[in-house]
């Protein structure tokens, strides 16, 4: 064990959200207008962001999961389908396929981006391919033109799991400007918070009015007093108190993605040159062009290290810095390993479970603080090499 440094230092979490003076008053007031579930604040929200998508229709759910899960739904995704995903993804991006009734199907991830590796797609088509999910971990699109060229060769209906992307970026076009069906999650970890709370982004109004119905028990009101149900919808809606936070954030979200993209900078200036890197320390790519920089993750050459990653994580909180794991291979849980997943079918993925480790990242950190995370990682993997 070495001797912890910095450990004076205030504890660094490695996320944290920014919410203004303006937002929390405005909640206040919400919470004094009568009006706490959804209803003006989420008009408005819903407006804000179907505006930074170019206006395409949007429609706002309770959680990012809620909106993937009815993006599939939207795009007839069901019983005896499959959907093609990355095992590299929070579970909830393959949970929402068994919750249609259809079956996960994943391709291994690029080493090198994290993210579902687009040349091993046409591969694991069948006939019963319906769609595919990609995730844009840490906020890295995967190449949207091979994607779709994929996609529409294959007549598969895109659901992007764009929970950690809102800001990010491809040709300069946003990310839920082009594309399918686009879902966002606004989870207090994201970019963007709305405490809770997702979107989806539709290609038009039979889309958006499908959305409401399954957001909301199914209904349709007409008339002065009249009211049908004619789909199995549920209860996702967004309260209006979570729209306030989430509209509140909306003006901020472009300075959010530049410190972000500095800060990540930093990290790159930090780890250059170092033990960590000199040992094997795996950084992301070094994407300024297209990426929000949603998270900073490192891979720990394990074999390399005498400590297991539980032991490195526990050795930063030591010395005052929080970190976090994102992901696990999803396939290695206990409920896909019941449908017959095991060790070895995606091995990058795995790998990167395994040894992957996500730094403090969130805009009220300071470029100080950027090199103290730096020092302290460098400090762990010298002290602790093989
Ligand atoms: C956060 C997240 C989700 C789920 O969003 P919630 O709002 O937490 O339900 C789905 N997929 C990915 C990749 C995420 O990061």
């Amino acid at each position: 064990m070495t001797q912890p440094t910095d450990s004076s230092l205030p504890f660094l979490p490695f996320v944290r959200p920014e919410i203004d003076e303006a937002t929390i008053a405005g909640v206040a007031d919400v919470l004094r207008s009568g009006w706490i579930t959804t209803g003006p604040q989420n008009a408005a929200f819903e407006a804000a962001l179907s505006e930074f998508c170019g206006g395409r229709p949007v429609r706002t759910f309770n959680s990012g999961t809620a909106t993937l899960e009815i993006g599939l739904r939207i795009a007839g995704v069901g019983p005896g389908d499959e959907v093609i995903t990355t095992p590299a993804s929070w579970v909830a991006t393959s949970n929402v396929i068994l919750e249609v009734g259809a079956t996960p199907v994943f391709v291994d991830i690029d080493p090198r981006t994290r993210n579902i590796d687009l040349e091993r797609i046409e591969a694991a088509v069948t006939p019963r391919t319906k769609a595919l999910i990609p995730v844009y971990l840490a906020g890295l699109p995967v190449d949207m033109d091979r994607l779709y060229e994929i996609a529409r060769r294959h007549k598969l209906r895109v659901i992007e799991d764009a929970a950690q992307a809102l800001g990010s970026t491809w040709h300069g076009e946003r990310i839920g400007k082009l594309g399918d069906i686009v879902s966002f999650s606004f989870h207090p970890n994201k970019n963007l918070t709305s405490i809770e709370g997702g979107a989806l982004v539709l290609n038009n109004e039979d889309e958006a009015v499908l959305a409401q119905k399954y957001r909301l028990q199914g209904i349709t009101r007409s008339g002065l007093d009249g009211m049908d149900c004619d789909v199995l919808g549920g209860k996702y809606n967004l309260t209006d108190v979570a729209a306030r936070v989430g509209l509140g954030q909306m003006p901020h979200l472009a300075r959010f993605t530049a410190l972000r993209k500095a800060l990540a900078r930093a990290y790159f200036a930090g780890f250059e040159g170092g033990a960590a890197v000199r040992l094997g320390v795996g950084l992301p790519v070094a994407d300024f062009e297209n990426s929000n920089w949603h998270m900073f993750q490192i891979t720990l050459p394990l074999e390399r290290l005498s400590i297991s990653r539980g032991e490195f994580m526990e050795q930063l909180k030591a010395r005052g810095i929080g970190s976090g794991v994102h992901y696990p291979a999803i396939h290695l849980f206990t409920l896909y390993r019941a449908r017959g997943f095991k060790e070895g079918m995606f091995p990058h993925a795995e790998r990167f479970g395994a040894s992957t480790v996500t730094l403090p990242l969130f805009t009220q950190m300071t470029a100080d603080d950027v090199a103290r995370v730096c020092r302290a990682v460098n400090e762990i993997c010298e002290a602790c090499a093989k």
